[in-house]
C-alpha cells in the first residue's frame, strides 16, 4: 500500500463525479467513494500494515483527498441541481392561456332565496324588514296578540315551552308587537325568521319560516289589504293570477281572512297541487284587532292597520311545485342545486 494509491483513487473519484448525469448518479458515486463502507474507509483499514511514522502521514493524506472530493462533490451537485430545476421548469411551465377549472360557487338556500324575493317585492310598497328574538316572552307570543290563556294555540302539543314565561316563538307576529311598542306610526314593516311548533309530517316541520307584513296608518281598510296582497301575488307567482279572501278567524285580526290565489302551476284549471280546485291557500290576513293596539298602547281608531302572513316553505312549495316540505331542512345538494338561479 502506497501513497500513490490515494491519489489514484482520488483521480478515479473525480472522474466518476464529473461523469454523473444527474443528482442520483452523483450521490451514488459519493457513497461509493466517501460513504461509511466506501473505498476510502476500506483504504484506512490498511493503515495497520504501515510503520509508526507512516501512519499519521497516511491518515492526513486520506483526509486531504476526502476534503478535496467533498468540495468537488458540492460544486458538481449544485451545478446538476440547477440544471435539473431549469429542465423541470421547462416541462412544468404554466400555460396561462388555458381555460381555468370551474369553481362551484355557493348560493342561497331556497328558503333564503324566497325570503329575499318577498322582501324585495314588498319593499317596493314601502315595507322594511324587522327581526326579533327566537325565544319570546309569553306576552309577545300570545297575550299581546289577543291569544288568551285558554286558547288552543297555547297547547303543549303546539308550543315548545322554554320555561313558565318563555316559549320558542310559534309565529313571527311577536315582531309586530315589538314594532308597535317601539316605533311611531305610520308603519309598514315586514317580520321574518324561524318559528317553532311541535309538528312534523309531509306538510309540517317543527322548525320552519314565516314572513308577515303589517301596515299601520290612518283610514286603513280591507280594500288596502286586498290591493297589497294582489300586487304581491302577481309579482311573486306571476301576472294574471287572482286573489280571493275567505272569511276566517285569527285572534289578532278582525275581520280575518284566509288568502287564496289561483293555482300558479295550472293557472286555475285544476291540478294535483290545488286538488283540482284551481285555488291554493297561501296565508292569512286581516285588519289588526283593536285589542292588539290596546295591548301595545297604540291610539286606536286614530291609527288602524292590517297584517298578513305567509309560510316561506309553503310559498316555495307552491312556486316551484316541491312535493315534500321535509326536503328543505335535509340539505341534500341534489335538491338545493336546483335553486342556483
Ligand atoms: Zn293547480
Amino acid at each position: 500500500m502506497s501513497f500513490t494509491k490515494i491519489s489514484e483513487i482520488q483521480v478515479e473519484a473525480e472522474k466518476s463525479f464529473r461523469a454523473a448525469q444527474n443528482s442520483q448518479e452523483l450521490y451514488d458515486q459519493k457513497v461509493k467513494f466517501l460513504g461509511k463502507n466506501g473505498i476510502f474507509t476500506e483504504l484506512m483499514k490498511h493503515m495497520a500494515t504501515l510503520s509508526k511514522e507512516e501512519k499519521p502521514q497516511f491518515g492526513q493524506a486520506v483526509n486531504i483527498a476526502k476534503k478535496i472530493l467533498e468540495t468537488l462533490y458540492e460544486d458538481i451537485e449544485s451545478q446538476i441541481k440547477n440544471k435539473e430545476i431549469q429542465e423541470r421548469m421547462l416541462i412544468e411551465s404554466v400555460d396561462f392561456t388555458l381555460p381555468s377549472t370551474s369553481i362551484e360557487m355557493g348560493h342561497p338556500h331556497p328558503v333564503q332565496k324566497v325570503t329575499e324575493e318577498i322582501v324585495q317585492i314588498l319593499a317596493r310598497l314601502g315595507y322594511s324588514l324587522r327581526l326579533g328574538p327566537l325565544i319570546e316572552k309569553d306576552r309577545y307570543n300570545f297575550e299581546a296578540l289577543n291569544i288568551p290563556k285558554d286558547h288552543p294555540a297555547r297547547d303543549m302539543q303546539d308550543t315548545f315551552f322554554v320555561d313558565k314565561e318563555h316559549v320558542l316563538r310559534t309565529h313571527t307576529s311577536p315582531i309586530q308587537i315589538h314594532s308597535l311598542e317601539g316605533e311611531t306610526p305610520p308603519l309598514r314593516i315586514l317580520g321574518t325568521g324561524s318559528v317553532f311548533r311541535c309538528d312534523s309530517d309531509i306538510s309540517h316541520l317543527p322548525h320552519f319560516h314565516q314572513i308577515e307584513g303589517m301596515c299601520v296608518d290612518r283610514n286603513v281598510s280591507m280594500a288596502d289589504l286586498k290591493g297589497t296582497i294582489s300586487f304581491f301575488v302577481q309579482e311573486f307567482f306571476g301576472s294574471g293570477l287572482k286573489t280571493r279572501f275567505r272569511p276566517s278567524f285569527f285572534p289578532f285580526t278582525e275581520p280575518s281572512a284566509e288568502v287564496d290565489c289561483s293555482c300558479p302551476i295550472c293557472k286555475g284549471k285544476g291540478c294535483s297541487l290545488c286538488k283540482n280546485s284551481g285555488w291554493i291557500e297561501i296565508g292569512g290576513a286581516g285588519l289588526i284587532n283593536p285589542h292588539v293596539f290596546k295591548f301595545s298602547g297604540v291610539n286606536y281608531p286614530h291609527w288602524q292597520g292590517f297584517a298578513f302572513g305567509f309560510g316561506i316553505e309553503r310559498m316555495a312549495i307552491i312556486k316551484y311545485g316541491i312535493p315534500d316540505i321535509r326536503l328543505f331542512p335535509e340539505n341534500d345538494l341534489r335538491f338545493l342545486r336546483q335553486f342556483v338561479k
